[in-house]
């Protein structure tokens, strides 16, 4: 079986995108590049999690194609596909409807740096206007909005996406950045808050490298 691990990671971090509460159903999605082979695990469309074996994962290529596997993609496939095939720093990929952060992308608001967690983003977190699920304007539209400034951004109406080095950072930031969401709605509904400055933006995504690295 191809890239038996990756398929073992998708089954494995598909369970934490419900035991953590980023999802509900089988709702999400998320997937694991593989740079030698050229080949994406993906978790395959409407599965439940927790009925999900390695076996089901698919595998395909950057055009989309499937290689291995007889279930059908994620109906996101090319929203994975783009960032692998357009940075060479991202090797994982995670789509969630987590409550807040879908609430901000309802309200089309990115995120203003109001806790120094934005630094899984980058400087803030933008928000695209709406586009139909599994469209491929949708998956161009969010890499417009992100290119190789933020590893995430909110999808108008729809959810979060979070890319990052492995699967397990990107779930790491889908898992954060639905904290800062509940975060900014609430400071903003209290008022404003205080944002971050620049300066000490930098200081942040300065840390933030060594400590990953560490
Ligand atoms: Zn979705």
């Amino acid at each position: 079986m191809l890239l038996q691990k990756q398929r073992e990671l998708v089954v494995e971090y598909g369970k934490k995108l419900v035991t953590t509460g980023l999802t509900d159903g089988t709702f999400g999605n998320l997937s694991v590049f593989d740079r030698e082979s050229g080949l994406m695990a993906i978790s395959p469309s409407g599965m439940d999690y927790f009925l999900t074996t390695p076996e089901d994962v698919v595998v395909t290529d950057l055009e989309g194609k499937v290689v291995e596997g007889s279930r059908k993609p994620s109906s996101e496939l090319d929203l994975h596909r783009l960032f692998y095939q357009r940075r060479p720093d991202v090797n994982g990929v995670v789509h969630t409807h987590s409550t807040f952060a879908t609430v901000l992308a309802c309200l089309g608001w990115a995120i203003e740096p109001v806790h120094y967690l934005v630094a899984y983003s980058g400087t803030s977190v933008p928000c695209i206007p709406y586009y139909p699920f599994g469209s491929l304007e949708l998956a161009e539209a969010a890499w417009d909005a992100m290119k190789d400034t933020y590893n995430a951004c909110l999808l108008g109406n729809h959810g979060l996406l979070a890319v990052g080095g492995s699967l397990s950072f990107a779930f790491d930031a889908a898992q954060q950045l639905e904290f800062l969401s509940k975060v900014y709605y609430h400071t903003r509904l209290a008022g404003g808050g205080v944002m971050l400055t620049d300066a000490q933006l930098q200081a942040v995504l300065g840390k933030f490298q060594s400590y990953r690295q560490a």
